[in-house]
């Protein structure tokens, strides 16, 4: 008798969340994506108990159509691709047609959407009998997805939820990211219908790091903007002074997709080597953008990391990118085998210009207090970093993200 079979569907599913879903943070990120790739302007984020109660993700996006709904919780199932030279250009952050399927195998989901012509809207609920329940909904262009008990059917994976609050911060995390990497998005995040932050459309990087940080952590960094045919990097570095104990607030986005990498992360320390001192670690914020089709994101599951096609390329050039940040009217010759050129300090103290500025428009005003001072005070001193957000929580920066602490 044969002993191999195909797995059905909901085991292949739950089996592919487990690459995708690691822990709720991961849910939201798979849903902001979702949201950012079908055109949002503004995405509003509900979480009940670090997510493990609710994850509820609002859009003012495209919508979907009943049809596209339904396909929408299929199995490999994509408006993104369609033939296979797409994949090796891939300018969308979603492409494997595997989140909402995977989420919806190890959770209670209801999605509600609707497009800007339709005449009605449509909701879809899978709940623990696993059928789906189809229904009308208001015509409220945009789309919602609430995710409900999270691992509800895989207890072991339950049983490996962290607490709330870091539960929480790594869900923060998520959104900080995605609000810098798409800085024309308005977002919110409550949690326990507490405002933990909010954010306007900001007009560019430097008003959305106001907005997140405050104008006085964010005039303790340095601008990094150079452009080639090939490359842009722009972004944020750490001053010298400014420099932090832990290798915390260290992102790089590729193609707006935060990304883990040691080529870019080796070319930023290599460059700041000189200014920051052997026990200390730049802080830095930056952003590449390349040719999708010179950068591969089908390399890991959650797409939490890039291959790229001239790695030594990247790295020359964001060395160069970061070296003249902090090393002011100093320009590197990028072609290849090229070493730095040093600024002459031989007249005394090399004093480093910053270069940004604080923004602070009246529209990012408008959320009050919502705003994640935190970090200010956390660069400034690495033992009395607890910090108030919003009113009722507090906070503090951690190698892994930011504990939040509900006062409650
Ligand atoms: P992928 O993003 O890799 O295509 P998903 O499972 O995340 O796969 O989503 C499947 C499809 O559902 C997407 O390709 C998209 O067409 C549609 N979709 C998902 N979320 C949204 C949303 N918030 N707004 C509009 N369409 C969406
Ligand atoms: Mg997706």
């Amino acid at each position: 008798m044969s002993k191999i079979a195909i797995l059905h569907d909901l085991l292949i599913n739950k089996i592919a969340a487990g690459e995708v879903v690691e822990r709720p943070a991961a849910v939201v990120r798979e849903l902001l994506d979702n949201s950012i790739d079908a055109g949002a302007t503004r995405i509003d984020v509900e979480i009940l108990h670090g997510g493990k109660k609710l994850i509820k993700v609002v859009d003012n996006g495209s919508g979907m159509d009943r049809d596209d709904a339904l396909m929408s919780l299929e199995r490999h199932a994509t408006s993104k691709i369609e033939t296979e030279d797409q994949l090796f250009g891939i300018s969308t952050l979603g492409f494997r047609g595997e989140a909402l399927p995977a989420i919806s195998s190890i959770s209670k989901l209801t999605l509600t959407t609707a497009t800007a012509d339709a005449e009605t809207g449509v909701k879809i609920e899978i709940g623990a009998k696993r059928d789906k329940v189809v229904s009308d909904a208001p015509l409220l262009k945009g789309t919602t997805i609430e995710i409900r008990d999270i691992f509800y059917n895989t207890p072991a994976r339950r049983k490996f939820l962290k607490t709330i609050p870091t539960e929480l911060s790594h869900i923060i995390n998520t959104v900080v990211q995605k609000a810098f990497a798409y800085t024309g998005i308005a977002f919110t995040l409550t949690h326990n219908n507490s405002e933990v932050m909010g954010f306007n459309a900001a007009a560019d990087l430097k008003e959305r790091f106001v907005q997140l940080y405050g104008a006085e952590t964010a005039d303790e960094f340095i601008s990094i903007n150079k452009e080639s045919k090939a490359i842009k990097i722009c972004g944020f570095v750490s001053s010298p002074g400014a420099a932090r104990a832990s290798r915390s607030h260290q992102f790089i986005f590729v193609n707006s997709r935060p990304v883990k990498n040691t080529t870019i992360n080796h070319a930023i320390y290599n460059a700041a080597r000189d200014e920051i001192p052997n026990n200390r670690h730049p802080a830095y914020f930056l952003f590449l953008d390349i040719d999708p089709l010179n950068v591969d994101v089908n390399v890991h599951p959650a797409k939490l990391e890039v291959k790229f096609e001239r790695p030594d390329d990247i790295h020359r050039f964001v060395r160069a990118g970061v070296y003249e940040a902090l090393n002011p009217g100093t320009e590197v010759d990028v072609t290849p085998g090229s070493k730095p050129v040093r600024p002459d300090r031989s007249g005394g103290v090399y004093k480093l210009e910053r270069t940004v500025r604080p923004v602070v428009s009246e529209a990012s005003e408008t959320f009050g207090t919502s705003q994640t001072d935190f970090f200010s005070s956390g660069i400034t001193s690495d033992v009395k970093n607890f910090f108030h957000v919003g009113e009722s929580f507090i906070a503090t920066a951690m190698e892994e993200g930011l504990l939040i602490i509900d006062q409650h």
